[in-house]
């Protein structure tokens, strides 16, 4: 499919006429300044001397000063999805020029650094089950793959333990089938009468539970600050580019369509325009757009014209969740399954120290203002914790130490993955709306995108039905196990 890109992508004669071109019309603040993607002619000497001269200076390969001028593939957002999708598309060989542009290195407000870490088996589709159980197999080597010569093995703290969904009676049926979906994909789930609840977690309140299911094998949690970490240098041996910067505009040409009417114009993405912290703009062409900017890809796709000048629009937003971590003294130990209480709360112990974590999310109603990070501690007291103390009483003595906030990628129609090109413009990716799932389907969709752009199809797990068509066709695919 590269090839398929590559010929809408800028040929040399595009790239030629760029050079005539005006500067965009309204190329931003007037105080920056505007470096286009290819004002400056370069000679094929200095192009080398650019490539190789931080071999010669020491300077750390990959991480780039300024924007490039043009790229194979530029992936918007450095969070898991983005780096994943960097280093599955390197990994495969030295075909592909790959540049992530990311805004926030410190990844403050990046969903994936804010997020619990869980990985999970039990979902109500199929693909979303194979997705993380490719999380799974690949934590389980992550070593070999991720290792960078010369440095100490990367360590993502994986911790074994599996989820427990309970269920009251009006649920039991579609959980039992859900187990059995889960078993035909592989999974390891297993259903737990609640007399096995009484007999294996007696510190458990089964009021109004039938019974449950339990991830065996495979579940656990994460650390996902230290995966992206590890993936970004390897990403960076391998060669991937890091840009400082932020997307704030698309740049398009348009190519001739014959129709049987005569010919059309054909509108596409050249490219992107990227702010520097250095204060300037810079252009950058490339033949593969993605769009792993998280929480806002759909601020990132109306960038692109989507839902604006095409539609519909790419139905992904931001919603804050809240984290609460506690401390217990006489709460459940290593026994404490990442449970999923029926209320929709959760809690799962955070080391052996007595400390949990848990949260839950608000009704649509309840939905709270994404303006900032703030933490609501009333939730916790109205909402949260009389969950969990009802569950496992020996919550009722515990205290609340600190809380943070992440936002949702949260895909409003069917809170599921959201993935491949736009229906017109093919050369723009998306990968977004996980909806709370995201951490455990990153590497999955990471390599998905490398399978779909080199060979223009899913070789491992199929996920076509998760294209961006399906919103103007109306056929929502709907996750019931979202947390
Ligand atoms: C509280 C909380 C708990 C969660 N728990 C879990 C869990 O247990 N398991 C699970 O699987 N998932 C969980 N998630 C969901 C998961 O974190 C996300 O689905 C996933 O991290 C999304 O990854 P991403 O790379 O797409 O987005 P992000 O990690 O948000 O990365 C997007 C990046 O894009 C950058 N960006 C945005 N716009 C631009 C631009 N214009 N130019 C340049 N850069 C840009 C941002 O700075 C950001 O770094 C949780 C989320 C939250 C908030």
């Amino acid at each position: 499919m590269l090839q398929a890109f590559a010929r809408r992508a800028p040929s040399i004669s595009v790239r030629a006429r760029c050079l005539c071109t005006k500067p965009p019309t309204s190329p931003g603040p007037p105080e920056r300044e505007y470096v286009q993607p290819s004002t400056e002619e370069k000679s094929a000497l200095k192009i080398l001397k650019d490539e190789f001269r931080p071999l010669f200076t020491g300077e750390a390969v990959g991480v780039e000063k300024a924007v490039p001028r043009r790229t194979d593939v530029l992936i918007i957002g450095g969070g898991l999805v983005g780096t994943a999708a960097a280093y599955f598309l390197k990994a495969h060989g030295e075909m592909f020029d790959v540049t992530i542009v990311e805004r926030d290195y410190g990844y403050t407000r990046a969903s994936t650094m804010l997020s619990c870490g869980g990985v999970r088996h039990q979902f109500t589709i199929p693909e979303n089950v194979q997705m993380s159980m490719f999380t799974t197999e690949f934590l389980k080597h992550y070593k070999e793959h991720l290792t960078v010569l010369g440095q100490d093995p990367p360590h993502v703290d994986f911790h074994h333990q599996g989820y427990l969904f309970l269920a009251p009676e009006n649920r039991a049926q579609l959980l039992l089938d859900c187990v059995k979906m889960q078993r035909a994909q592989g999974a390891k789930t297993v259903i737990l009468s609640k007399a096995q609840l009484a007999e294996k977690y007696p510190w458990m309140n089964l009021d109004g539970i039938e019974c449950a299911s339990y991830g065996t094998e495979g579940e656990g949690w994460f650390d996902p600050w230290q995966l992206v970490h590890a993936l970004k240098g390897k990403n960076i041996q391998l060669g991937v580019r890091y840009c400082q910067g932020e997307v704030v505009k698309f740049r398009y040409d348009s190519v001739p369509l014959y129709t049987s009417g005569g010919i059309a114009e054909k509108k596409r993405i050249l490219g992107v325009d990227v702010d520097h912290p250095d204060g300037k703009r810079y252009g950058c062409d490339a033949a593969v757009i993605i769009n792993s900017a998280g929480p806002w890809a759909g601020e990132v796709a109306r960038m692109a014209g989507i839902g604006v000048d095409v539609f519909p629009e790419l139905p992904v937003e931001p919603r804050k969740r809240y984290v609460y971590t506690i401390h217990c003294p006489d709460g459940p130990t290593l026994d404490c399954p990442f449970l999923i209480d029926t209320s929709g709360a959760y809690i799962r112990r955070e080391g052996l120290g007595g400390n949990y974590i848990c949260g839950a999310s608000p009704s649509e109603e309840a939905e709270p203002s994404i303006a900032n990070l703030d933490v609501d501690y009333e939730f916790y007291q109205e909402v949260v914790w009389p969950s969990i103390a009802h569950r496992v009483p020996a919550f009722n003595n515990s205290k609340l130490k600190c809380a943070w906030a992440g936002y949702y990628d949260y895909n409003t129609v069917d809170q599921n993955l959201i993935i491949g090109s736009h229906p017109e413009y093919r050369n723009f990716l998306f990968a977004n709306g996980m909806s709370g799932h995201g951490v455990q389907q990153g590497l999955a969709i990471g390599r998905a995108l490398f399978e779909y752009i080199y060979y223009s199809k899913y070789k491992t797990i199929d996920l076509s039905m998760f294209d961006f068509a399906r919103f103007a066709e109306r056929r929502p695919i709907l996750e019931q196990a979202i947390v």
